[in-house]
């Protein structure tokens, strides 16, 4: 074994022990929570800000691409390398500062999403984008996708809750992008930052907004007997005025997955399940629950379900929300899609998905942010069979180019990464592309950030990818 230079450098920093350099350990951090792997030269976990500006400065002397690294639960490649990298992992910086007055936060990047609202939940407030993996994903990880989550179809998704961004660029200097004012003087850097996909710096700190908890919450559960009704249903609540805080869809293969795993009592006969959350102040909660539970019957529910109290409730969304865990039973590896199409198009684009499932002789299954038209397309399969994967991307390609066909678009929250890269064309002329390009050379030149990631090779006239110096690798 060789430990080159470029290793011994990050353990005089970091010391051996946050320096991961052993073939099992960097083999786990080569892989999301997508179905791509990748190959990583060194894994380092910096503690501090300080720490991860000297170690971008030594991968940028040693020109070694550098992988920013939350908690590696992206499902579109986002953190994973294209050629053997240094992955810096965030998980260290775990420091919150709550400011209760003027409920806001400054956050470590590597603070998981639910602990933070878990933390500021003695004051009444919490952090609004949720997305499903929420007990595991990092904040960090939640700046760099944008994400959303079931609650953000009235809150908005991560960059309407982030006033600030410590970032480490390509150069290691630190920049602080933002500010706690409401409109801050200068470029938007931080609103550019937030959905780069760690293409332009390292993420270190974030200043949030927190969201006071609602008075009053009331969650219904419609049962359907066509797909068509529940998809009208969501159109006439939002026709009514009504933005409730979640809307969310399942079709029968899903739920009946969520029921054997959860037994959350939904249920499996209906072809397509909605669960439906308003909050606010009680009387309007009380009211606009009626609303819902009105434009449900009109549109033909066959069953309306009200959560009785807070354990209910808890109930329903962890059935939602472990959705994807309940796919484990079916199969042992499966494809998460995100694309977005608008409300009006869910039925027509779904019946279109089922088709290409049945033509790639593949099983799926649906559960999705219905409100704001996000789908998720869910295809559980057994890697291990022979071209099954060609058949999953193959089919994975065909849902995205239909979802753009009917006016949506290719990622409502999961990002582009490696997984929808080379389909940005689709969405996005030459001149667009080279657009993004000029602002990604604009904070790192040499392209040291998560090489190969959103914009598709050529999108600008240098090469993205670069190749890797020889003789670092151990
Ligand atoms: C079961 C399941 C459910 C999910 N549900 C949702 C959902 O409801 N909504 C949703 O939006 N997403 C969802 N996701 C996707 C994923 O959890 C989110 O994209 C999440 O924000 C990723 O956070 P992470 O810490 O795991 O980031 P990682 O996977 O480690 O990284 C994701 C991307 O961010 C970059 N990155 C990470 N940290 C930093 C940093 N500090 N600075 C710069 N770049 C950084 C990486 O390079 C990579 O490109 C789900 C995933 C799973 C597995």
């Amino acid at each position: 074994m060789r430990v080159v230079t470029f290793v011994r450098e990050l353990q005089d920093l970091l010391g051996e022990e946050r320096v991961l350099a052993d073939p099992l350990r960097r083999h786990v951090y080569g892989k999301d929570g997508g179905i791509r792997r990748g190959d990583v030269a060194v894994v380092t976990l910096p503690a501090t800000v300080g720490e991860v500006a000297e170690i971008v400065r030594i991968a940028s002397r040693h020109a070694i691409p550098v992988v920013p690294r939350g908690a590696g639960t992206g499902l579109a490649g986002g953190a994973v390398p294209t050629s053997p990298s240094l992955v810096v992992s965030l998980t260290r910086l775990t420091e919150i500062e709550v400011d209760v007055e003027s409920s806001t936060a400054w956050v470590g990047a590597g603070v998981l999403n639910l602990d933070l609202s878990k933390h500021t939940a003695a004051f009444g407030l919490h952090f609004a984008p949720d997305p499903s993996s929420q007990a595991a994903c990092t904040i960090g990880g939640n700046v760099a996708n944008n994400s959303g989550g079931p609650h953000c179809l009235a809150e908005g998704s991560t960059v309407n809750h982030v006033l600030a961004v410590e970032l480490v660029t390509a150069a290691g200097e630190v920049l602080m992008l933002g500010a706690d004012a409401p409109d801050p003087v200068g470029l938007d850097l931080r609103g550019i930052v937030v959905g780069s996909e760690g293409t332009l710096g390292i993420v270190t700190r974030v200043l949030v907004k927190l969201t006071p908890n609602p008075p009053a919450a009331r969650t219904l559960l419609a049962a359907f007997d066509r797909v068509e009704d529940a998809a009208a249903t969501v159109s006439g609540i939002i026709a009514e005025g009504i933005v409730p805080a979640a809307l969310e869809m399942m079709d029968q293969p899903m739920t009946i997955a969520v029921e054997r795993f959860v037994g959350a009592g939904f249920p499996t006969d209906a072809a397509a399940v909605l669960l439906a959350e308003v909050t606010g102040h009680p009387a309007a909660v009380a009211a606009e629950a009626e609303l819902v539970r009105a434009v449900a019957e009109s549109n033909h529910a066959t069953r309306i379900r009200v959560a009785a109290d807070q354990a209910e409730r808890d109930l329903l969304w962890k059935g939602r929300k472990a959705a994807f865990g309940a796919v484990a039973q079916l199969a042992p590896d499966y494809y998460l899609h995100d694309t977005v199409v608008p409300r009006t198009k869910l039925v027509e684009v779904l019946a279109q998905v089922y088709d290409i499932a049945d033509r790639y002789d593949l099983a799926i299954m649906n559960v999705f942010h219905a409100g704001d038209g996000n789908l998720h397309p869910l295809m559980a399969f057994d890697a291990s069979q022979e071209g099954v994967l060609d058949r999953v991307h193959a089919a994975a390609d065909e849902v995205a180019r239909v979802c753009v066909a009917a006016g949506g678009s290719l990622s409502g929250e999961h990002g582009i990464g490696l997984e929808k890269r080379d389909l940005m064309p689709l969405v996005f002329s030459e001149a667009d592309l080279d657009a993004q390009a000029r602002l990604v050379e604009a904070f790192d030149p040499d392209r040291l950030f998560n090489p190969d990631k959103v914009l598709p090779t050529g999108s600008r006239c240098f090469d993205m990818g670069r190749p890797v110096p020889e003789g670092i690798w151990i």
